[in-house]
């Protein structure tokens, strides 16, 4: 679907922003382009539609090189949301999201019903907020306003540079799972630029991986994380990779009630096992012995308790 071939971007001062990148992104993918502040991700990103010209290289868009394309024609199929909240200040939301079907002259009440459309697909009552303007809405509201334009004119393509990085974690996160959500729908290209890791892990199926403007790697989630290229890649995955660290028994068991629980598990070391959790998917409470006397009780309730802090500061859960 989009092309790049050996692509560089060398910008008037002479710095390679991108050193000739090539890869395939697939139709219907959602791709997540990686890394560091610095490495050539938005100057990627904008010279998909044009915003930057090549230096070197090709682009090409189901195999018609990008600078054959009439420039309105790419821009208009392809949909742009910004890091910053970009909505127009003086237009109401309705009329942000119509600025494409207007370009390309749809008439009017088929924007008035894709504006419907498109609020009611993010949550937000097309009734109450469609004659707003940007300034009456919070910034996860806005932001959302921002991608449903991107898509108001049903593009093939949608670029996203860090749309959610200047948004709080609860909106970020909210976010993210309505993007997943839109995603499974629509079917579009997606092309995302974040440095969050969690983020790229949460939303990619692929990932490629930034480093001084060239590809380190690129893969799914999976593959970077159980294959990493190079320590550079293992460092960026980073504490998403961490091996895992035994839950101490210690952390969830409780002292022993007045009746005797059963079944019971002999200890076998100090660390939650396997043959526990499998007695609690059955039984209420299990009983811990050690050398044949009885040393506490494992219930349900503590083990989910447990799970539900624990997983969610290892982001294994959303918030
Ligand atoms: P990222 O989005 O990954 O942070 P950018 O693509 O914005 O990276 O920038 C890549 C490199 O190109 C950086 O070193 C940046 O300073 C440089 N750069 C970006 N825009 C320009 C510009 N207009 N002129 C000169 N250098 C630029
Ligand atoms: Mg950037």
């Amino acid at each position: 679907m989009i092309t790049f071939e050996n692509v560089t971007k060398k910008y008037a001062d002479g710095n390679t922003a991108v050193d000739s990148l090539s890869f395939d992104i697939h139709k219907g993918e959602f791709f997540v382009l990686i890394g560091p502040s610095g490495c050539g991700k938005t100057t990627t990103l904008k010279m998909i539609n044009r915003l930057i010209p090549l230096t070197d290289g090709t682009i090409f868009i189901d195999g018609k090189k990008i600078s054959e394309y009439n420039i309105h024609e790419l821009r208009w199929n392809i949909g742009y949301v910004l890091q910053q909240i970009a909505l127009f200040p003086h237009m109401t939301i309705e009329e942000n999201i119509a600025i494409v079907p207007e370009l390309k002259k749809w008439d009017d009440a088929t924007i008035k019903d894709r504006v419907t459309e498109l609020l009611d697909m993010v949550g937000l009552d097309p009734d109450t907020y469609r004659n707003r303007k940007p300034s009456e809405l919070s910034g996860g509201e806005q932001q959302r306003v921002g991608v449903v334009r991107a898509l108001a004119a049903d593009p093939d393509i949608i670029l996203m540079d860090e749309p959610f990085s200047a948004l709080d974690p609860i909106s970020r996160e909210k976010l993210q799972d309505d993007i997943i959500a839109l995603q499974q729908n629509i079917k579009k290209t997606i092309v995302f630029v974040t440095h969050d890791m969690q983020e790229a892990l949460k939303l990619a199926d692929r990932i490629c991986l930034m480093k001084d403007g060239k590809k380190v790697q690129l893969g799914t989630p999976t593959e970077l994380m159980e294959k990493p290229a190079n320590e550079f890649v293992r460092e960026f995955v980073g504490n998403t990779n961490k091996p895992a660290v035994p839950i101490n028994l210690a952390d969830i068991m409780q002292p022993l009630t007045e009746t005797d629980p059963v079944p019971t598990v002999t200890l076998s070391n100090s660390s939650l096992s396997h043959e526990i959790l499998e007695q609690l998917s059955a039984h209420e409470v299990v009983g811990i012995t050690e050398d044949e006397q009885l040393i506490g009780i494992v219930n349900r309730q503590m083990v989910i308790r447990y799970f539900s802090e624990h997983l969610q500061e290892r982001g294994a859960i959303n918030g």
